[in-house]
């Protein structure tokens, strides 16, 4: 199963382009799309989740025409959004039960199996009775997941699903995803390049509406391989460096800022080889440097 993405573009009443010419191809396993607070991504998967209308292009999944087969692909899909709103005070094994009706799930036996399958499986059974309003910030993405699969979806889109979960949670989160099954296209959008790197074999980084990266994570890996160099610098010579070198990026370790910059041979003046990560390869994608 494939799905192909040509010449989506978007733009709202406000002028902004949130989707500017994006084509992808994302198949089977866990793709995820990366890009900053403001790269179009909740706009891409809301109109994936036939939630909105793009005004050009084509989105295919195989032969199914997904922007124009909406009910259709209503019934393969499952999506986790970015906000899910206010959930009712009733129990998740309630809610889940209820959301399964809506699914077509109408017997009542094999609702309850669905409903008490789907809870063990994203660890939440032992807390079935409890409110989903009260539930943590992890846990209620683990009943979003529930509720995502329900009627064995053949395509998954999470929107920024680890966004203010605490590490324990994420990982939890992390093994949750990766157990879905690998005949299901998942899409993983996020700004936390972790989740990348950590469950994505494919991937695709978007900046303003525009796709400036497409392929493997290892790919992407491979053009900033030994070129990645990194200095403890004082505040004030920022300012220089950024002048003088390519600076990917910069951030506080232990206080002093701990700068990688990218070259094609190491610089003098104290500075030592990095490993590349991923985190390198999409800040020099967002400041063009690759
Ligand atoms: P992301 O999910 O990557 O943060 P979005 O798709 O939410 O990006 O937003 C992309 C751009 O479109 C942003 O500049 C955002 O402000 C703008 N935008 C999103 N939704 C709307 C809307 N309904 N009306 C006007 N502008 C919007």
């Amino acid at each position: 199963m494939q799905l192909n993405i040509s010449n989506l573009t978007k733009q709202y009443a406000n002028g902004v382009k949130a989707l500017d010419d994006v084509s992808l191809q994302i198949g089977t396993g866990m793709f995820g799309l990366l890009g900053p607070n403001g790269a179009g991504k909740s706009t891409l998967m809301r109109t994936l989740a036939t939630l909105q209308e793009a005004d050009s292009g084509q989105v295919f999944l195989d032969d199914m025409d997904v922007l124009k087969n909406k009910d259709a692909v209503r019934r393969i899909l499952g999506y986790l959004p970015q906000e899910f709103g206010v959930y009712p005070r009733v129990s998740a094994m309630v809610l889940l039960g209820h959301l399964a009706t809506l699914k077509g799930y109408h017997h009542k036996k094999e609702r309850k199996e669905l409903v008490d399958y789907l809870l063990q499986k994203v660890n939440l059974f032992e807390h079935r009775k409890k409110s989903v309003s009260s539930y943590s910030g992890g846990m209620r993405q683990r009943f979003g997941i529930a509720q995502c699969l329900i009627g064995n979806p053949k395509l998954v889109i999470v929107d920024e699903p680890t966004a203010g979960l605490d590490p324990g949670e994420r990982n939890r989160f992390y093994n949750i995803l990766s157990e879905i099954g690998e005949e299901t296209i998942v899409i993983l959008s996020t700004h936390i390049v972790q989740d990348v790197r950590e469950l994505c074999t494919n991937m695709a980084i978007l900046n303003e509406g525009k796709v400036v990266y497409h392929g493997t994570t290892n790919d992407a890996l491979a053009l900033i391989q030994g070129k990645v160099y990194e200095k403890q610098v004082d505040k004030d010579q920022l300012k220089q460096l950024r002048e003088d070198f390519n600076v990917i990026s910069s951030k506080l370790v232990a206080g002093k800022p701990q700068v990688h910059i990218l070259a094609d041979s190491k610089p003098e003046n104290g500075f030592s080889q990095a490993e590349g990560t991923l985190e390198d390869v999409y800040f020099s994608k967002l400041h063009q440097l690759v």
